[in-house]
């Protein structure tokens, strides 16, 4: 064994907090959302911290909080404890050879690596990556409500409030003209004011999008992200093709290899970039190369992450220098309890890149007792439990 730093403890923890509204989208409507966090314990006294999280349970992909929290407990635990946490890439090389895909939860943990890292070395992880290239970062808001005057209110109060003027509607679930036509009547009340972006996540057929999309360019609407199924990446590169609207691809997006496939047959104008889709930030920025190579352009994607998924993603985006199309690290701003001692800088329609060392960000003890789904449970306990390391 090495004389440096081990790991001692894999912790593991579900929160449960409340969304300040339903976050409607095409597969599912969000009340709540489920942040699995994860705490590397080390031997030098520094604590790393993960987050995973997903949209709507298994709603969105083929990973959840909770089989994130059984696969790191039963599958990644062992490796993490024999393994040098200094060497990150290395470290998590080992866990691909024994857990394949498994994604958000493979990124959770490398974020957890690296924040100790950073502690440790006294560096923020942007620094970590290659260094920080920007400050702030845009950030987008997804209105939700599904009414078009209560939409247009909110988009009002963003921009008075000068917190967002990029605006993403989810329009997958419903009929399509409707929703183009409430789209357009958003776009018409804001005009040049704001950036109007639509995103169907998935729900229309390559025919529905061929028909609707004429009607959006129209109406100003500046980004369209993932139409159609996401297997369908003839249909996108076709559709991508055809008009003068910018398509992003999302959800068709999962590592660099399908950045590749998508890349090589010119099938988007724009990959949204996620840390957790893309198995983690190392993953995340090749398929950031992968765009650039290409002259695709860059969105930082949301997995409606809590503060500490936030705040990694944002330490990538950071680094990269042509982030054409902003980002939509909004998260935080969609839960009603803040879950970091200092929660992150929203002002001057972006986010404060954190400049502390490691994620530059701390958890709230006291709230993370108050939402952890086991509190009831534990408190239950009157016996201490067998200690698993796990
Ligand atoms: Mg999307």
């Amino acid at each position: 064994m090495s004389e440096g730093p081990r790991i001692q403890q894999v912790e593991t923890i579900l929160v449960d907090l409340p969304t300040i509204r339903p976050h409607q989208l095409a597969m599912t409507t969000m009340h709540r959302q489920t942040l699995m966090i994860v705490r590397l314990h080390m031997s030098d006294g520094l604590v790393g911290t993960g987050e995973g999280t997903t949209i709507g349970g298994l709603a969105y992909g083929p990973e959840s909080p909770e089989g994130m929290k059984l696969a790191i407990d039963t599958y990644f635990a062992p490796i993490l404890l024999a393994s040098d946490p200094n060497r990150v890439a290395r470290t998590m090389a080992t866990i691909a050879t024994s857990v394949q895909g498994n994604h958000f939860a493979k990124s959770a943990v490398e974020t957890a690596l690296l924040d100790a890292l950073g502690q440790r070395v006294g560096l923020p992880i942007s620094e970590l990556l290659g260094g920080r290239q920007h400050d702030r970062l845009p950030v987008a808001w997804t209105l939700a409500s599904g009414d078009t005057g209560r939409d247009i209110e909110e988009a009002e109060e963003m921009l008075a409030r000068r917190r967002h003027n990029i605006f993403k509607l989810k329009i997958g679930k419903g009929d399509p003209a409707a929703n183009v036509a409430h789209v357009a009547a958003i776009k018409r009340a804001l005009g040049h004011r704001a950036s109007v972006r639509v995103d169907i996540n998935q729900a229309w057929s390559e025919a529905t999008a061929s028909a609707m999309l004429p009607a959006l360019a129209a109406a100003g609407v500046e980004l369209i992200e993932q139409p159609v199924a996401l297997r369908n990446l003839g249909a996108l590169a076709r559709l991508a093709r055809q008009t003068p609207v910018a398509i992003m691809a999302d959800e068709a997006l999962n590592g660099p290899e399908t950045a590749f496939a998508i890349a090589s047959q010119a099938g988007a104008d724009v990959f949204a970039l996620k840390i957790e889709q893309s198995g983690g930030l190392f993953a995340a920025a090749k398929v950031a190369a992968i765009a650039e190579a290409a002259g695709i352009g860059l969105y930082g994607g949301t997995m409606l992450e809590g503060g500490i998924g936030t705040a990694a993603s944002a330490h990538l985006f950071s680094t990269i220098g042509k982030l054409e199309w902003g980002t939509e690290l909004f998260g935080p701003l969609l839960l009603t309890e803040e879950i970091l001692e200092t929660p992150l800088d929203y002002a001057d329609f972006g986010l404060a890149v954190p400049t502390a060392p490691g994620l530059g960000v701390t958890l709230s003890e006291t709230q993370l007792n108050r939402f952890r789904r086991d509190r009831a449970e534990a408190s239950l306990h009157v016996l201490p439990r067998a200690k698993t390391g796990s």
